[in-house]
C-alpha cells in the first residue's frame, strides 16, 4: 500500500476507529490506515485497568451489531473481557495490516485538497479523508491540587493504574465520586486497611444489578446465534427508550429520580446519608449505576470525607477542616478533560484550528462534520448521543454515514465535501431549543457541558439520531471538484 497517498486516515484504534476500518474494508476500500499512539488496540478499554472496571451499558448492547458475542460472562462484563472482545474482532478482520502502532498524530492540516497529517516522528502522510476516532474521554484530568507532586506514597490516575503497588492492608485515599470511583470503591474497600473517599460533589446512584450468565445460557447463545442478536435488540430498545424518556419532564424521569432516592434511603446513618445527598436532580450528571457502593461506604474501614481538599502533603491529604488524612496510596479518580478532542492541532481550509473554532463552544453539524474542515469526520465525538446507551451503536450509524459519503465522492469524482455554516447554525439552533427542559440543564457541574456551559450532546432520542443520520443530506454540504 502506498502509505503517503491514502484515501482515508483514521486516528485512533479504539472501538470506533476499528469499526471504521472494518466498514472500509467491507466496502473494498483498502487505501486506509489507522494511526494509534499506543502499541495495542482498545482505546479506553486498554487504558483503564482499575479494580472493579465494568461497562455500565449491557455487554450485549455494548458490542458491534455484526459481531455479537454469546460468551459474555455478565450483563455488565468486566473491562478485560471487553478488551479481549475488541482484540478478537480486530484479529478476525485482520486489522493489524492497517494499523500503525506507536504513531501519535500531532498535527493535521487541510492543504491543497487533502489532509496532511504529521506523526510524532516528524513523518508527513497525505490522505483525502480524515476520520477522528479519538474518543471523548481520552486525556486524563490530573487535578491542580497544591502539593500533589510532594506525596511520598504511590499516586496514580485510575486510567494509568500501577499494578505493582500493593494495596492489601494499606491506607488508600481515592479522589472523586464519578462512575470510575464508584466502581473502584468496593474492591478497594476489601483490600485497604482504611479507605478514604474524598468527595467534592455527591452523586445520585441508580441500582442496577450485574447478573452472571450461566454456562447453559452461554451454550444456548452459541448454538442459536439469533438469541444473542435478540438480546442485543432487547437491551437497545430498553436503554434507548428509557434514556430518551428520562431526559424530559414526566413519569419516567420521576421514576428514575425516585429509584435513586429510594436507593439512597438504604444508607442507615442519617449523617452519612446527608453527606451522600446531591443538591441537584438525579440524571443531571451522567447517571452512576451501582448496587454495592452504599454498602461499601457503610463499612467500618471506609470513611467518606466531604471537607474539600486543601492540599496534598508527603504524608497524605489535608482537608479544609485542617485534618491530615495519612495515606500510603492515593488514587485519582478525577476523570478526563472532555474538551481535549485527541489531536493537538487540527487546522482546516481557512487556517483556523478546531480549538479556535470551538473557543466559544463545541459545535458540530449533527456530531459528524464541521464547516471550514472539508473531508473531516468525527466518530463518537461532540454532540453525539451520550448517557447510558451504547456508543458503539451510535458509532455504527456515523461510520455508515461516513462510508456513504466517501463512496459518493469517489463515484462522482468530487475532491471534497464541506458542510455549510448555515446548516450547522440551523442544527445548533434546534439543539439549543431542544435543550430547554432537559435534565442536563437543571443545574449541575458536569463533563457533559462545554466551555460555554451548554451541554455537548444530542438532545433528542437515540432513535432520532439513527434516523437523522441514516442518509447524508447533501443539500447541507458543498461538494467541490478538483480545480
Ligand atoms: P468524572 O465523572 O468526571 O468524575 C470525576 C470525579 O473527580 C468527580 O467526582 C469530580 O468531582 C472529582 N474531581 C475532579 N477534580 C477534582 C478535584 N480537583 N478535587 C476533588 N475532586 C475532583 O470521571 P469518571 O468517574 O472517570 O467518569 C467519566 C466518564 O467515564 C463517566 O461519566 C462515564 O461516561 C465513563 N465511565 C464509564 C464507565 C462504564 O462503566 N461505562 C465506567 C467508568 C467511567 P466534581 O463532581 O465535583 O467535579
Amino acid at each position: 500500500m502506498e502509505r503517503n497517498d491514502l484515501e482515508v486516515a483514521i486516528i485512533g484504534a479504539g472501538m470506533s476507529g476499528l469499526l471504521m476500518g472494518i466498514r472500509l474494508q467491507q466496502a473494498g476500500i483498502e487505501r486506509f490506515r489507522i494511526f494509534e499512539k499506543a502499541s495495542r488496540i482498545g482505546g479506553t478499554w486498554r487504558e483503564n485497568t482499575y479494580p472493579g472496571l465494568t461497562c455500565d451499558v449491557p455487554s450485549f448492547f455494548y458490542s458491534y451489531s455484526f459481531e455479537t458475542n454469546p460468551d459474555w460472562s455478565h450483563r455488565f462484563a468486566p473491562g478485560p473481557e471487553i478488551q479481549a472482545y475488541f482484540e478478537r474482532v480486530a484479529a478476525k478482520y485482520d486489522l493489524d495490516r492497517y494499523i500503525e502502532f506507536d504513531t501519535e498524530i500531532r498535527d493535521a492540516r487541510y492543504q491543497a485538497g487533502a489532509w496532511t497529517i504529521e506523526t510524532q516522528k516528524g513523518e508527513e502522510i497525505r490522505a483525502k479523508f480524515l476520520v477522528m476516532a479519538t474518543g471523548p474521554l481520552h486525556h486524563k484530568h490530573i487535578p491542580d491540587i497544591p502539593g500533589l507532586q510532594s506525596f511520598a506514597g504511590a499516586a496514580f490516575h485510575t486510567a494509568a493504574w500501577d499494578h505493582d503497588v500493593p494495596l492489601e492492608g494499606r491506607r488508600i485515599g481515592i479522589i472523586g465520586t464519578g462512575s470510575t470511583a464508584v466502581q473502584a470503591v468496593t474492591p478497594l474497600s476489601k483490600l485497604a486497611s482504611q479507605l478514604t473517599i474524598f468527595q467534592r460533589t455527591a452523586q445520585w446512584i441508580y441500582p442496577i444489578g450485574n447478573v452472571a450468565y450461566t454456562d447453559a445460557q452461554r451454550a444456548r447463545k452459541r448454538r442459536f446465534p439469533l438469541l444473542s442478536k435478540l438480546t442485543r435488540l432487547w437491551y437497545k430498545q430498553l436503554f434507548e427508550a428509557s434514556s430518551a424518556a428520562v431526559v424530559k419532564e414526566g413519569f419516567f424521569r420521576r421514576r428514575l429520580q425516585q429509584g435513586c432516592k429510594d436507593h439512597l434511603a438504604t444508607v442507615a446513618d442519617p449523617e452519612l446519608r446527608r453527606k451522600l445527598t446531591p443538591d441537584y436532580e438525579p440524571g443531571c450528571k451522567r447517571l452512576v449505576m451501582s448496587t454495592d457502593f452504599y454498602d461499601s461506604v457503610q463499612k467500618k474501614n471506609v470513611h467518606l470525607e466531604v471537607s474539600h481538599i486543601h492540599q496534598i502533603e508527603p504524608e497524605g491529604v489535608r482537608t479544609e477542616d485542617g485534618q491530615l488524612h495519612e495515606l500510603d496510596v492515593l488514587v485519582l479518580a478525577t476523570g478526563f478533560d472532555p474538551h481535549a478532542w485527541g489531536v493537538e492541532q487540527v487546522v482546516g481550509a481557512e487556517g483556523r484550528s478546531l480549538a479556535q473554532a470551538w473557543k466559544e463552544g463545541t459545535r458540530t453539524y449533527r456530531s459528524i462534520a464541521m464547516p471550514g474542515f472539508p473531508n473531516l469526520f468525527f466518530l463518537a465525538g461532540p454532540q453525539c448521543p451520550l448517557g447510558n446507551i451504547s456508543v458503539i451503536d451510535v458509532s455504527e450509524t456515523q461510520a455508515d454515514y461516513i462510508l456513504r459519503t466517501i463512496q459518493k465522492l469517489d463515484r462522482e469524482g468530487f475532491e471534497s465535501i464541506e458542510v455549510t455554516r448555515e446548516a450547522t447554525e440551523a442544527f445548533n439552533q434546534s439543539v439549543k431549543e431542544a435543550m430547554k427542559g432537559t435534565l442536563w440543564v437543571t443545574g449541575c457541574k458536569s463533563w457533559y457541558l462545554d466551555e460555554s456551559g451548554d451541554p455537548v450532546l444530542w438532545p433528542w432520542s437515540a432513535r432520532r439520531f439513527h434516523r437523522d443520520l441514516a442518509r447524508p443530506d447533501y443539500a447541507h454540504y458543498q461538494l467541490r471538484r478538483a480545480a
